[in-house]
C-alpha cells in the first residue's frame, strides 16, 4: 500500500482487490458454509486490516475513517467484510488499552499476517443485550484465572489465532454499579481450543461463520488481562464504538451495491415496449434508496471523524448505526423489488446480499436499543429498564 493513501486512493485500491473475487466465488462460498480464507488473506497481504494499527507496530497507522473506506468499498462490490472486520474494531479495546508488553508482542504480528485477532466475545445466551448480566466468570488462583461459562453468536473464533473476551471478575451483586467488576481478557485461542474451550459452529441464514463457546476450567496467564480488573466494560465500549462505526460504513457499501445494481437494472430491462426505469414508480424508490444511504453516510462521517479525534461518539456512532442499516434494507428491498422474479434468482447476488444486509438491525446492537439510547442518553427521557 502507498505512504499515507488518501481515502479515494484506498477505495480505488480496494475495488481492484475486490474485482479478483467477483460474485462466483462469494455464491459457492455462501452455498457451502465456507470462510473466505483467500480473500482475507489478500486483504492482510495488502495490509488493509491492519490500516488502523500504528506504524511503529507495521500497520498503516491510519484512522477509522481509512478503515470505513475499507469495508465500504468491500461491501460495495458485492463482497462481504464480515469475515474480517473484526480484525479493525478490536484494535479499539487493544490499542487504546493493552499495555505496551501486549502491544509489543502482538501488534506486529497481526499487522504482518503472522496473528489473526478477528473473535470478540461478548454476546451469551441468557444475557442477551443486557451485557452487565454476563455470567461467563473468570476467577484468579495464583497466576492464573480460571473461566467458566458460555457464548453465543461468537463470530471467526474458529478463523481466529486470539480473541478478546469479556467476562466477570466480581459478581454483578457484589460490584458498586452494574458496569463494575466486569474485565477483558485476551485469549490465546491456539492454546485454549481443547483445554477447557470447546467451540461449536451455529449454522444461520447468511455465511457467517459464528459459533457458540463452552468454557469449562479454562486456565489462562494473569497477563492475559487488558487494562485494569474489573473495568472492562468501558474498554470493551470503545471497541463497541468502534465496531458500530465499521459496521454502519458496511451497511453505506450494501446500499450503494443495490442502489447501483437497481439502477443498472431499471435502465436495461424493458417490459411493455419501454425501460422499466422510465416509470417513476420504479424510479422513485431508489431515487429515495439514493437519498437515505447518502444521508447516512454522513451520518458515519461525523461518527467516524469524533472516535478519530478521542471524542465521546457513543450516540454518534449508534445514530450511524441505525441509520445506515436502515437505509441499507430499504435499498435492499427497493433492489429485489426491482429487479422482479430475477431479484430471487442466486445467479444474481441480490438475494445473497438481501440476507447478508438484514443482519444489521439486530447485530451488532439491536435497533429498539439504539432508540433507547438515544431517548435516555440524548433526549433525557425516562428510563424503562
Ligand atoms: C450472525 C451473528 C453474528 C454475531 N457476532 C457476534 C460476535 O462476534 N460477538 C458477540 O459478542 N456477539 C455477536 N452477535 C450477537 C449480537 O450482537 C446480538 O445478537 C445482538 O446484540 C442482539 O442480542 P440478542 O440476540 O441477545 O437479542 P436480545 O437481547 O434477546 O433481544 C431480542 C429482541 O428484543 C429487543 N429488546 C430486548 N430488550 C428490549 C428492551 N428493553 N426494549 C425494547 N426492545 C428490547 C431487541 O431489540 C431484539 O430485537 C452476533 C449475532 C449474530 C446473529
Amino acid at each position: 500500500m502507498p505512504q499515507e493513501p488518501s481515502h479515494s486512493d484506498i477505495r480505488h485500491a480496494v475495488r481492484r482487490l475486490c474485482a479478483r473475487f467477483p460474485g462466483e466465488y462469494w455464491r459457492r462460498l455462501d452455498r457451502d458454509r465456507i470462510y473466505p480464507t483467500e480473500f482475507v488473506q489478500a486483504l492482510t497481504e495488502a495490509g488493509y486490516l491492519s490500516v488502523l494499527i500504528p506504524e511503529a507496530y507495521g500497520g498503516a497507522g491510519l484512522g477509522l475513517g481509512a478503515a470505513c473506506a475499507v469495508l465500504e468499498e468491500i461491501h460495495r462490490s458485492g463482497a462481504n467484510g464480515a469475515a474480517c472486520h473484526a480484525q479493525m474494531y478490536t484494535m479499539g479495546t487493544l490499542l487504546r488499552h493493552g499495555s505496551p508488553e501486549q502491544k509489543d508482542a502482538i501488534l506486529p504480528k497481526v499487522a504482518s499476517g503472522e496473528l489473526r485477532l478477528q473473535a470478540f466475545g461478548v454476546t451469551e445466551p441468557g444475557s442477551g443485550t443486557d451485557t452487565t448480566r454476563i455470567q461467563t466468570f473468570a476467577r484468579r488462583q495464583g497466576d492464573r484465572y480460571i473461566i467458566n461459562g458460555q457464548k453465543i453468536w461468537i463470530s471467526r473464533a474458529e478463523h481466529s489465532d486470539l480473541m478478546i473476551l469479556l467476562c466477570r471478575t466480581a459478581p454483578r451483586d457484589d460490584a458498586g454499579k452494574a458496569t463494575d467488576g466486569m474485565s477483558v481478557l485476551l485469549i490465546d485461542m491456539r492454546e485454549a481450543v481443547g483445554r477447557g474451550l470447546t467451540v461449536r459452529p451455529v449454522r444461520t441464514m447468511i455465511n457467517h461463520a459464528t459459533t457458540e463457546l463452552f468454557f469449562d476450567n479454562l486456565e489462562v496467564p494473569l497477563s492475559s488481562l487488558i487494562g485494569r480488573e474489573g473495568h472492562g466494560f468501558r474498554y470493551i465500549l470503545d471497541g463497541m464504538n468502534a465496531e458500530r462505526i465499521l459496521i454502519a460504513a458496511e451497511c453505506i457499501g450494501d446500499g450503494r451495491f443495490f442502489i447501483d445494481r437497481a439502477a443498472a437494472y431499471a435502465r436495461d430491462r424493458s417490459v411493455f415496449g419501454r425501460p422499466i426505469g422510465e416509470n417513476q414508480g420504479v424510479q422513485f424508490p431508489i431515487a429515495r434508496a439514493h437519498v437515505q444511504v447518502t444521508a447516512a453516510s454522513l451520518m458515519v462521517e461525523r461518527a467516524a471523524d469524533l472516535f478519530e479525534a478521542g471524542e465521546p461518539c457513543g450516540s454518534e456512532a449508534n445514530m450511524a448505526k441505525m441509520t445506515a442499516s436502515e437505509a441499507s434494507w430499504m435499498a435492499a428491498d427497493v433492489c429485489l423489488q426491482t429487479h422482479g422474479g430475477f431479484g430471487f434468482a442466486e445467479d444474481y447476488d441480490i438475494e445473497r446480499k438481501f440476507r447478508e444486509t438484514r443482519l444489521y438491525q439486530v447485530a451488532p446492537i439491536s435497533t429498539n436499543l439504539i432508540l433507547s439510547h438515544v431517548a435516555t442518553h440524548v433526549l433525557g427521557l425516562p428510563k424503562s429498564f
